[in-house]
């Protein structure tokens, strides 16, 4: 595919208005061509008309044609997996062969996304018939759908530069929503957007769509964003990246004279609890386990296990000496931008500083933006002492915490801010104290995972991808699975409708088997 540059306001190519840039190749850390274009406020707000212009028609799709849409979309990223997962290794380090999977992932989603439209059952389709004869008072009939909120901005993610980038999940349930789209590319990957971002478009021609429901927008610094969460036809955000970056525009949002929704994904250590029985029976396998996962995508995923907690006795030390090995074998590798290696070494330090002992180190970085494996250590008293031990490390490292006792492990695990996941790694002789233990960490994750890691994450119905702040900004809702259709939909109320008047959802007669509470009662009829 042909990389223009352009930036792509529905059908339109859009030429810079504010300069332009090129991609970094982290791992020579050297420019790739072409330059890409840069936009500004103007851009995002002819998309942003463009994307309101497109909402009506686009939500009134059937449900089979906004299926086939996203089917379309997953054909689309089918066809160029190869060739994007090439671009994308280049703007990224990641390995091509993974990002391979990447392109596979989106394009699962996307038609998982497409099987949710057709069942409908998002709609949630509520029918309380008329009642005329009751007393003391009628009841006229009520019918309940969920509808799209209206379009939408999504920040793609730098770290998942498919799957969670412009043909991510986000995009995919936006779409699923009936929202359209305007999407603002990472600057850690334009080729691999405007791959994506081409794809998208080309599927919204084939479908016969307005063109606004899709748009592709980037800039050089923060005005494009805030442009986005300013504008009053933005109705929703998405984000996922930095605390830092997402409350500024968690906050912005709320300070507009209509608050809209921002939906932030930010940081997570995904602590791990070894409890006593499993790590004297296996400390040495749970320790390999975490330390690969650890590694995984260079320690740069919001999933990755990043703090193991086991009180001191039987298996400590085989556990130990396991991650050790595993952190000592890993060779430096190419990390996703500049940005985030500075802040990486910038975090070793925060942990050295507050008391956390250096206990195994990979390869020397060899390029200049390589990542060096590390693993810490640190007694469970300095951590309740310094809760900003148990703060992120965005990278290939991870912290042992050394615990005295169960009450300390329960005191640390207290401590802990809202995590997107939870580990208990147990045998059964471990089920009391998992027991007392599994309330705190209900109050503080979105998903809790008995033996086995945080990452990989299924995408699947029961899929959450959430927790409580500053895992997201909203506790409520999940950015991967099925259920992250939600965060685009908002009930509507229909009462005393005409048939002929009532969407497709609600009407008398239910062709398509959409699934509706109809009186109480569910049924596809
Ligand atoms: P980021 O700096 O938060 O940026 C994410 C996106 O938001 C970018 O498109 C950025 O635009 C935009 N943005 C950030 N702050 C903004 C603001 N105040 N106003 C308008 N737009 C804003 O995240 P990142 O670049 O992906 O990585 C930086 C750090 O975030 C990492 O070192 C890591 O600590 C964390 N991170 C965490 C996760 C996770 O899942 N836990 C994932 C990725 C990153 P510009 O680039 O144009 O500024």
């Amino acid at each position: 595919m042909k990389l223009t540059g352009h930036l792509l306001i529905g059908a339109e190519e859009v030429a810079a208005s504010a300069g332009s840039m090129k991609a970094l190749n982290p791992a020579t850390n050297s420019e790739i061509e072409p330059p890409f274009a840069l936009g500004g406020i103007a851009e995002v707000d002819r998309a942003a008309k463009l994307a309101d212009d497109a909402f009506d028609s686009y939500h009134d799709t059937s449900l089979a044609e906004r299926a086939a849409f996203l089917d379309r979309i997953a054909a689309g990223i089918d066809a160029i997996a190869q060739e994007l997962a090439q671009r994308t290794s280049l703007e990224t380090g990641l390995p091509v062969a993974q990002l391979e999977g990447e392109a596979a992932k989106a394009a699962t989603q996307f038609r998982q996304f497409a099987a949710v439209v057709r069942q409908g059952r998002f709609r949630q389709a509520t029918i309380d018939s008329a009642q005329p004869e009751r007393q003391p008072r009628a009841r006229m009939d009520h019918r309940m759908q969920k509808i799209a909120i209206g379009p939408v901005a999504i920040f793609g993610a730098s770290n998942f530069p498919i799957s969670y980038s412009v043909a991510g999940g986000d995009t995919a349930s936006a779409l699923a929503a009936g929202c359209p789209v305007i999407l603002k590319a990472h600057n850690a990957h334009p080729g691999a957007s405007e791959m994506q971002g081409r794809v998208i478009r080309q599927a919204v021609k084939d479908s016969g769509l307005h063109e606004g429901v899709f748009s592709l927008v980037r800039g050089g610094g923060n005005d494009i964003g805030e442009a986005l969460v300013d504008h009053p036809l933005v109705k929703g955000v998405t984000f996922t990246g930095s605390e830092v970056g997402g409350m500024a525009l968690f906050r912005r949002a709320q300070q507009r004279p209509d608050p809209i929704p921002v939906f932030t994904e930010m940081t997570s250590v995904n602590p791990t609890f070894v409890l006593p029985a499993a790590l004297a029976s296996r400390g040495g396998e749970i320790g390999d386990g975490f330390a690969e996962r650890m590694l995984v995508t260079v320690g740069q995923a919001c999933l990755k296990p990043a703090i193991l907690l086991a009180i001191h006795g039987q298996g400590y030390e085989e556990m130990k000496q396991a991650m050790r090995a595993r952190v000592q074998a890993m060779h430096a590798r190419t990390m996703l931008t500049p940005g985030i290696n500075t802040a990486y070494r910038r975090n070793l330090e925060r942990l050295s500083n507050a008391g956390a002992e250096r206990i195994a180190a990979g390869g020397d970085p060899q390029g200049v933006w390589d990542g060096q494996a590390m693993l810490f250590e640190v007694d469970g008293a300095r951590v309740l002492e310094s809760p900003s031990l148990s703060e992120e490390v965005f990278g290939p490292a991870a912290l042992i915490i050394r615990v005295k006792d169960e009450a300390q492990l329960l005191a640390i695990a207290k401590q802990f801010g809202g995590q997107l996941s939870a580990t208990m790694q147990i045998d059964p002789d471990d089920y009391a104290m998992a027991a007392r233990l599994l309330p705190i960490l209900e109050r503080r994750t979105g998903r809790i995972v008995i033996n086995a890691f945080s990452h990989p994450q299924e995408v699947s119905y029961a899929s959450i991808h959430g927790g409580p702040f500053p895992a997201t900004s909203d506790s409520r809702f999940t950015s991967v699975g099925m259920s992250a259709i939600e965060r685009f939909l908002r009930p509507v109320c229909y009462q005393g409708f005409p048939d002929k008047l009532l969407p497709e959802a609600l009407k008398h007669e239910n062709p398509a088997g959409i699934w509706r509470l109809t009186d109480e009662e569910p049924s596809t009829a």
